[in-house]
């Protein structure tokens, strides 16, 4: 029972604890989700970044500083046109220069409805002038770098002033600048109204400072249909299953725009689609699924799996515990079994002893008293040879050394044999005993002298376990085509739960009706070993108090021979005398003996 508590306690505090890491596991898979989710949003806005650049530097960076500084303007124009033409995602195209550097400034904007040039003196008067710059200052804006320790780009544009943020923006390097807005530069014309612009700063022709920008506008169709998916799919790539999340842009107005699948469950991060498309939004998450659902799976599981372990765990040890349990109780059995067999030498070796001694110096009365001594010593040392032979035997079938010859033989002859070699002894004890033997029994396969020791071990404990009714029954019958041989006694009786018990090595029962009679455990292990090998089967009824009756069944050569009449096994019912009708007993001595035909 302590040893149970031992394991047990270990186990529940495992358990326990395994309960609540996992529990915490949890929550940390949650969090742990959310940001690999965030940093795939991530990953997707620098990818539109890196594509948006590309197309800047291969259709802005095509104007030459050269022109600009030399003011050739017919060629500025043709490239501007020639990029709208070859690039029809590209609603407008423009080149503002406008630096203090700079004598002359000026402005060319291709449109749809053609190019047109402003000049820096009506730059105030031309609205697409003016919000061009603004738009630009915005993205530089934008683009700047948070300053250290502040976390959003708010704080940047709140913190920074507008110089420093185009100086910023005109580091070298540096490839476009994006800004989403919702005013169009020219509100007549047929050009969207929530447009991106991307923008390339206008350096001069020795790379020594800026003199304005390039830009143009994307169509939002373009956005939609080629630049997001086109994206996603350089994201997804090598990916591609269902389990991957599912990325979707919101409009301004939270209008889906663009979805890299069916079946979003909802969105689990969401972040401003900054800084190519500022005014949208970008969500992400599972396909029919939720971070709470997969964190909860994900429990469940690993729940389960230790649970599996535990159990194992469990099984293992009570498996041991079971053995270990098993194995002190052999220890304990064997100790008692060396207590118990010197005691049961000792006995008859000293009464033979002083008897012998006595009759050797002639110290006896009269010839009945030196007959009575003899009858002793004889008794004691058949108690003896039985002790020895059942330790030998037990030996031998513990080493696998025991070897049977089988011999088809009269097993009524056997028994009889047996209760004749013992009857004295009986007699001696004051036991009676009924023999009913059924006549023309098929002969058995069998070990003539291991049988024997079979059966003479079972009368002996009938003697050995018979307290005041000194009453025993022997019967051989045929019973479904097997031989039955049957000992039965009214002694102290053996507690059901003992039954299968009591035919182990070293066994003896210790509950129920207490018995003082010394044993080695070994007589009925021997038995069984004995009968099993005979591919037979021995059996036990008996109930504390009211007797047993042990049955040896064994498989007959043939089975030609009437059946006795059956009758019932029940423990009480094995209790009466039984005489069997087709057997005839005749009294010999204290006990009787059936008078086979055969003998
Ligand atoms: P032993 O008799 O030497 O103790 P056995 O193997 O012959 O060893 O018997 C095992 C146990 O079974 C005995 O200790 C005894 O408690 C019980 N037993 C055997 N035969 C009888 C019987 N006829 N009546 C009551 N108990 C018996």
């Amino acid at each position: 029972m302590s040893l149970l508590i031992a394991v047990l306690l270990p186990v529940i505090i495992l358990l326990v604890a395994q309960y609540r890491s996992l529990a915490g596991l949890e929550g940390k898979t949650r969090a742990a989700v959310q940001e690999n989710l965030r940093q795939t949003l991530q990953s997707f806005t620098c990818l539109v970044v890196k594509k948006a650049e590309a197309l800047a530097t291969e259709t802005l960076g095509g104007i030459d500083p050269a022109d600009v500084e030399e003011e050739r303007f017919d060629r500025i124009a043709d490239r501007l046109s020639a990029i709208r033409q070859s690039h029809p995602e590209a609603d407008l195209a423009f080149v503002v220069i406008h630096c203090s550097c700079r004598k002359k400034n000026f402005a060319i904007f291709a449109t749809p409805e053609g190019i047109r040039r402003i000049d820096h003196d009506h730059f105030k008067q031309a609205p697409e002038v003016q919000s061009a710059i603004e738009t630009y200052n915005n993205a530089a804006l934008l683009s700047a770098a948070p300053v250290p320790g502040r976390k959003t780009l708010f704080d940047a544009i709140e913190t920074y002033d507008k110089a420093a943020l185009l100086s910023a923006a005109a580091v070298p390097g540096r490839k476009a600048l994006f800004e989403q807005s919702h005013c169009s530069i020219f509100p007549g014309a047929k050009i969207e109204p929530s447009s991106v612009f991307i923008f390339t700063p206008v350096n001069k022709v020795d790379g020594e400072g800026q003199i304005g920008f390039a830009g143009m506008t994307l169509k939002s169709r373009y956005i939609r249909e080629q630049l997001l998916p086109q994206a996603m799919g350089e994201l997804l790539r090598g990916a591609g299953d269902d389990s991957a999340p599912v990325i979707s842009v919101l409009d301004e107005n939270d209008r889906e725009v663009y979805s890299s699948g069916s079946g979003l469950a909802r969105h689990e991060v969401r972040l401003p689609f900054i800084p190519v498309l500022r005014q949208w939004k970008m969500g992400i998450g599972y396909r029919n699924t939720t971070i709470e659902a997969l964190a909860r799976s994900q429990f469940r599981q690993n729940l389960l799996l230790i649970g599996v372990a535990i159990s194992l765990l469990i099984a293992g040890l009570i498996l041991a515990l079971r053995a270990t349990t098993r194995e002190m109780k052999l220890v304990e059995a064997k100790t008692t079994f060396v207590s118990n067999v010197s005691h049961e030498l000792k006995t008859p070796l000293s009464l033979i002893r002083l008897f012998a001694e006595t009759l050797e110096l002639g110290r006896v009365r009269n010839p009945e008293e030196a007959q009575e001594y003899f009858r002793i010593i004889n008794r004691e040392s058949r108690r003896l040879t039985r002790l020895i032979n059942n330790i030998l035997d037990f030996s031998k079938i513990e080493a696998g050394r025991r070897q049977y010859q089988f011999a088809e033989t009269d097993v009524a002859e056997v028994v009889t044999e047996v209760l004749q070699s013992y009857e004295r002894q009986m007699t001696n004890a004051g036991f009676e005993a009924q023999t009913s033997i059924q006549p023309d029994l098929p002969p058995a396969l069998i070990d003539r002298e291991a049988m024997a020791q079979a059966v003479l071990n079972l009368v002996d404990n009938a003697i050995r376990y018979s307290d005041q009714a000194k009453r025993i029954e022997v019967s051989v019958r045929l019973r479904g085509g097997d031989i039955a041989i049957e000992v039965a006694d009214q002694g102290v009786g053996i507690p059901k739960a003992e039954h299968q018990r009591i035919f182990e090595k070293f066994y003896r029962v210790s509950t129920g009706l207490v018995h003082d009679t010394k044993g080695s455990g070994l007589g009925l292990a021997i038995v069984k070993h004995i009968v099993e090998a005979h591919h037979g089967l021995v059996t036990v009824e008996s109930a504390p108090g009211k007797g047993s009756r042990f049955t040896i069944l064994l498989p007959s050569v043939r089975s030609e021979a009437p059946e006795a009449a059956p009758e019932s096994l029940s423990p009480d019912a094995a209790l009466g005398a039984h005489t069997s009708g087709a057997a005839s007993t005749a009294s010999m001595g204290g006990y009787s003996v059936a008078e086979n035909p055969h003998h």
